[in-house]
């Protein structure tokens, strides 16, 4: 079921405060409406009573699919937030836990801290793509194409709508600018063999030590590593 409840919020514009029923977690099974108005960018969204100005409260919330067994949770956490991140993530994990009925395992929960990471990653798991594979190929693409995607000012997103039978496709944008600028496509192929060469132990293993963290991005990763390290340059003065 979803879950709503009241907050308190306050306009952006103007400053006016007032109350609103906001979504804490959706339920796309029972209530399928819902996935639409979060494509529409409408969950959550809210109009000011003075100035009647429209905008969104991005606050936690946990995306459920269970005839999937997806579950993605969105924390908006801005750049250097990370940890606050991860323990609300982690709080919610707890949450989850106690309100379940024994004998039932829990899919697994996604942690994620845009909201356009929240819609992508519905989409890949949607699509039967592995979050992890699909970080390694972005980690690969940031590496192989350091001066057109330079981690430091761009993302690549994972675009499901153009990926095609033969490629898998990604959008850069501008971190700056928030612009998509263009689609990167990586063969099908390539990430099939990709996989087939994770499918064994060590390798997994070493796929997990590569995204450690419950946030699995590539640019995360390559943020927190210089980048330089990553290419295997030594840095220059
Ligand atoms: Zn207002």
């Amino acid at each position: 079921m979803s879950q709503q409840q009241e907050y308190s919020i306050r306009c952006p514009k103007c400053g006016q405060e007032q109350t609103a029923q906001l979504y804490d977690a959706i339920n796309v099974q029972t209530e399928p409406e819902l996935r639409d108005q979060l494509m529409q960018n409408k969950i959550n969204a809210v109009q000011c009573v003075s100035c009647a100005s429209s905008f969104r409260v991005d606050k936690p919330l946990l995306y459920h699919d269970p005839a999937r067994g997806i579950l993605v949770y969105w924390v908006p956490a801005p750049a250097g937030a990370e940890a606050t991140g991860e323990r609300q993530f982690a709080d919610l994990l707890l949450a989850l836990a106690e309100r379940q009925p024994p004998g039932i395992v829990l899919p697994a929960v996604h942690l994620v801290f845009s909201r356009l990471e929240w819609v992508e990653r519905i989409f890949l798991l949607e699509a039967g793509l592995d979050e992890r594979m699909i970080e390694y190929v972005k980690h690969l693409i940031y590496l192989n194409n350091h001066s057109q995607v330079d981690p430091r000012k761009k993302t690549l997103l994972f675009n499901a709508q153009d990926s095609t039978p033969e490629n898998l496709c990604f959008v850069v944008q501008d971190v700056a600018s928030r612009k998509l600028e263009r689609l990167l496509h990586y063969n099908r192929k390539a990430y099939a063999e990709l996989c087939a060469l994770f499918a064994g132990a060590a390798q997994a293993q070493a796929l997990r030590k590569l995204f450690p963290s419950p946030y699995v991005s590539a640019r995360a990763v390559l943020l927190q590593t210089p980048v330089a390290a990553a290419l295997g340059t030594a840095p220059q003065d």
